[in-house]
């Protein structure tokens, strides 16, 4: 019988192909214990359901204004942002709603009366059974590519009584199973996982744990420590390394990770695959009502990136740029 436990799910993406082997349905768990400056899922952090708002469709109605129940909600009169001098002077006034995202409950009254999708809610509760019903909906592709699913997030692990409700129903339909974890979450709970999990996509982002601390939020070393106990049970590993401006871009960044990897029992995970910083998620953070740390920063050269991975095949392992 399938379980009947829930989780809460903020998007499912077919035809993936960088998360793992084959044509791929990632499903991506709402709700992270870590808080990486550079997140480019910003909505995936939380581990509620929450609003977002989409200015570029926005029509100004004032709909969502009359019917909050939280008062969340203005509509305000400023500059008109597509016309006026270079100086923003002299182009008119154009009204705007403001929502006070700290206000707001997401109840979603204001997006079943919006006339343009402008404000969505981000996170859904599903059953195991809703999300299999997706997941067999691309059977063919899996089999003809050898693909499967993979559970990301946000954290997946974050919610493990789902994800392993999840996992032993993928693996009773046959059905290719990957997980894209931080590696932060207690040791029995990757202990449960583990016969589970064909693949695991493992994040290293730093082995030094004061930075990590600071730009992540959490200790590295449970991240290690995890990492250790999936080697020494001889699971499939690939470690992704996220490559961060001002961060972890340097060589010696590198080396530090790649010896950490060698040591590890059974020289595992063999295989490395560099992840450039890109800025994507910008947007992301405004339609949340949240801002943006790292909107200075450029994406790494493919020059350095080169000589990034060369660091890693140095040591041996199989190494790509890109998931
Ligand atoms: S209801 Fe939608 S289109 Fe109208 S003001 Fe609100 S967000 Fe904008
Ligand atoms: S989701 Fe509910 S509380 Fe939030 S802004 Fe819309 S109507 Fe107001």
């Amino acid at each position: 019988m399938t379980s009947t436990v829930q989780g809460i799910v903020f998007d499912i993406r077919r035809y993936s192909v960088h998360d793992g082997p084959g044509i791929r349905t990632a499903v991506f768990l709402k709700g992270c214990p870590a808080r990486c400056a550079w997140c480019h899922n910003p909505e995936s952090q939380r581990s509620d359901v929450e609003l977002m708002h989409w200015p570029q469709r926005c029509v100004a109605c004032g709909a969502c204004v009359a019917v909050c129940p939280r008062k969340a909600v203005s509509m305000v009169i400023g500059p008109a942002q597509d016309a006026g001098d270079a100086d923003g002077q002299g182009g008119g006034t154009q009204a705007r709603p403001v929502i006070q995202f700290d206000m707001c409950d997401a109840c979603g009254t204001c997006v079943e009366v919006c006339p343009r999708q402008a404000v969505t809610l981000v996170g859904r509760w599903m059953s195991v059974a809703d999300v299999m019903d997706e997941l067999e909906r691309d059977r063919p592709f899996y089999d003809q590519s050898g693909g499967g699913v993979t559970f990301s997030g946000g954290e997946p692990l974050a919610q493990p009584d789902f994800l392993l409700a999840l996992l032993k129903e993928c693996k009773r339909v046959d059905l290719h199973t990957c997980v894209d974890t931080s590696g932060i979450a207690p040791p029995e709970v990757v202990q449960a996982m583990i016969p589970w999990v064909d693949l695991w996509l493992y994040d290293i982002k730093s082995v030094d744990d004061a930075a990590h601390c600071e730009h992540v939020g959490v200790s590295s070393r449970i991240v290690l420590a995890n990492l250790s106990k999936l080697a020494s049970a001889s699971a499939n590993v690939a470690a992704r390394v996220p490559v961060i401006p001002s961060f972890n871009d340097t060589e010696d960044d590198m080396e530090a990770i790649a010896r950490v990897l060698a040591e590890l029992e059974g020289k595992r995970p063999l295989r490395v695959h560099l992840l450039p910083y890109h800025v994507l998620g910008e947007q992301k953070y405004e339609r949340l009502g949240r801002g943006y740390e790292m909107r200075l920063l450029r994406a790494p050269s493919q020059e350095l990136m080169e000589r990034l991975a060369r660091v890693f095949v140095r040591e041996g392992f199989q190494t790509r740029i890109g998931g």
